[in-house]
């Protein structure tokens, strides 16, 4: 049953209960009234009956004092006690038809008529006495008739008195029995009514105010110590209750929310914080081989559970090129142009999936039948594509990951700006160690390489060969055409080594007019094949300075191979004793290193 259904009924017993209790408080107030006007009834019928009583007695002493004095004044006491009495009797008669009974008035009526011998006879003796027989006066007065009805009379009003007080008696116990009674049964109603009404305040108490506080403070206690799992109780009463119900629900929604932006918060910090170290990890790297690692390591805690690859741009071949992967993606080809990206064409964020409509990449496999997600983020700097950073997304994490695409951002930015500052610091290096006029590395790296070459040749046991170029008669060049045409004519002999040596790269300006090309792995006749390559190519060159044509250039060439000719130590200054050779054997021509020339050095 409802709680309103028990309380409107709860309301309606106690309305009928209190209506019973103050009815019957008016039947015993009823009979109250009843017990007193019996009571008050029977003091009047009382005194007048008592008054009734003395004045007979007086009527006889009056009547008697006057006969035994002869004193006037007892004569006129008796003439007002007389009229005195009529008015007695006519009250007595009054009031008994107003309340006694027929046998009450049957005793009264005997005393009245009883009263009105006696006066009778009083007034026979005053008779005889005024008319001078005193004798016979006092015979009647002091007779033993008279004395016998004056008794008579007294014992009709004493029996008049004690019915009068029997039945008044009884009445008063009727009413007071029936009052009683009322009362009682008012009493029990007043006490039903009261203990009803304390059951209902008990029960409203308990259901609306008792149960709701109850609860409502196990929720505030589970919210203190922030356990935004308790739900506060849907209280749709307009009360206190409700409005505390509905204050600790906002209290809670506060919280859940302040709850929500901490989480939000520290998770943020967090992923600045990996950001931040991975961006100081990158700048300590010295190769692009460090920075994949570095990437490697760091990107599947960034981007959890998205298998991806880092791409770099070989600029020469105009292609993408793989440069690191993580978790395994299935998708993209390792390899391929940067036409095929949207995000590389564009320069932009590229994620065809999710809530764009957008068309994947060329370089996306189309066909491995799972729906596509992949996002391409170009890694530029200073408005230069340097490569791709490529996720491929499970298909769950897509709301994840579009709250996320800032750390996206950031990180390609990151790893753009790493790669860009490698590739400014390799500038520098090879600015400091190239020749600036021909673009061949310097004397300076000559050291670095040869060390390494012949430590390579060493431990696989191969030879290593060395030619040393000079260009003839070079000083011409400058006293004829002036500097400029000498170092038109450097370049383009410098131009002619670098493609000649363009896999290896191991060609050297070595100082003036003087060049060096190491060729590892070449045999003294491959070698000198080599040199006259280089010789007739140089020879072929066709240079024109300030409008007019320079003369052909020749070049003396000076080959050693090491261990053929000489230690690997040694190896340099055999290719230069041997280009002495050269010069001296007429110039425009090669010369193998000989054993004698070897020792002497
Ligand atoms: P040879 O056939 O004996 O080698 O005669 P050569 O004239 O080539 O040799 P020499 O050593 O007498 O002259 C070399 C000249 O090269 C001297 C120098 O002024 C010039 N030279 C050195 N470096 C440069 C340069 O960078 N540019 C120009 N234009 N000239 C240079
Ligand atoms: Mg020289
Ligand atoms: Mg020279």
């Amino acid at each position: 049953m409802r709680l309103a259904t028990i309380t409107n009924w709860a309301y309606g017993a106690t309305v009928v209960l209190t209506i019973v209790s103050s009815t019957t408080m008016i039947f015993a107030s009823n009979a109250q009234d009843r017990e007193r006007a019996a009571v008050e009834q029977r003091y009047v019928l009382d005194r007048a009956t008592a008054e009734l009583g003395n004045e007979i007695y007086l009527l006889s002493d009056r009547a008697r004092q006057f006969v035994n004095t002869d004193d006037p004044t007892y004569l006129a006491a008796y003439r007002s006690e007389v009229a005195a009495l009529k008015a007695i009797e006519e009250r007595i008669a009054h009031i008994g038809n107003a309340g006694a009974t027929a046998s009450e008035l049957g005793a009264l009526k005997e005393a009245i008529a009883l009263a009105d011998t006696l006066h009778d006879e009083q007034e026979a003796a005053l008779k005889a006495y005024v008319s001078g027989d005193v004798a016979a006066a006092r015979k009647i007065l002091f007779g033993a008739e008279y004395e016998r009805q004056l008794d008579r009379a007294e014992l009709d009003i004493q029996r008049f008195q004690d019915r009068l007080d029997s039945r008044i008696a009884a009445q008063v116990a009727d009413a007071t029995e029936i009052s009683q009674l009322w009362k009682r049964i008012s009493e029990v109603a007043l006490a039903l009514t009261a203990l009803l009404v304390l059951c209902v305040l008990y029960f409203v108490f308990k259901q609306r105010v008792l149960h709701p506080v109850v609860k409502l403070s196990d929720v505030v206690n589970r919210l203190a110590v922030q356990d935004y799992a308790a739900e506060p109780p849907e209280f749709s009463q307009i009360d206190e209750i409700g409005d505390m119900a509905q204050a600790i629900r906002i209290f809670r929604e506060n919280g859940l929310e302040r709850q929500r932006l901490e989480a939000e918060r520290d998770a943020d910090r967090m992923m600045r914080d990996l950001l931040s170290r991975m961006t100081q990890r990158m700048q300590g790297c010295d190769t692009l081989h460090d920075l994949q690692e570095v990437v490697q390591r760091f990107v599947p805690e960034i981007a959890p559970g998205l298998p991806g690859r880092l791409y770099l741009l070989d600029k020469q071949r105009n292609l993408v090129v793989e440069a690191g992967s993580w978790l395994g993606p299935v998708r993209s080809a390792g390899q391929f142009s940067p036409i095929s990206c949207w995000a590389l064409r564009r320069g932009l964020r590229h994620r065809p999936a999710g809530d764009n409509v957008d068309v994947p990449c060329d370089h996306v496999d189309r066909d491995t039948g799972l729906p596509i997600d992949t996002l391409c983020l170009p890694l530029t700097a200073q408005r230069e594509t340097l490569g791709l950073l490529y996720f491929e997304m499970p298909a769950d994490e897509a709301p994840r990951i579009a709250a996320q695409m800032i750390y996206f951002d950031m990180l390609a930015e990151n790893i753009g700006l790493a790669i860009a500052n490698l590739q400014l610091r390799d500038t520098l290096r090879e600015m400091a160690m190239a020749d600036s006029l021909t673009g061949l590395a310097n004397r300076r790296q000559l050291g670095h390489v040869l060390e390494t070459q012949i430590a390579q040749a060493e431990r696989l046991g191969e030879p290593l060969g060395c030619l040393m170029i000079d260009v003839d008669h070079f000083k011409r060049f400058n006293d004829v055409h002036g500097h400029e045409a000498g170092d038109a004519v450097l370049r383009a002999v410098g131009q002619v080594l670098a493609n000649v040596t363009r896999e290896t790269g191991l060609a050297f300006r070595y100082g003036g007019e003087e060049f060096l090309v190491l060729l590892p792995t070449l045999s003294s006749r491959q070698a000198e094949d080599r040199a006259q390559d280089i010789r007739a190519r140089i020879a072929a060159l066709e240079l024109g300075h300030g409008g007019k044509d320079l003369d052909p250039i020749s070049v003396s060439v000076g080959v050693a191979v090491a261990p053929v000719h000489c230690g690997f130590d040694r190896l340099v200054r055999t290719a230069d004793a041997a280009l002495l050779r050269a010069k001296a054997n007429g110039r425009d021509r090669a010369e193998m290193a000989q054993p004698r020339e070897a020792k002497a050095e």
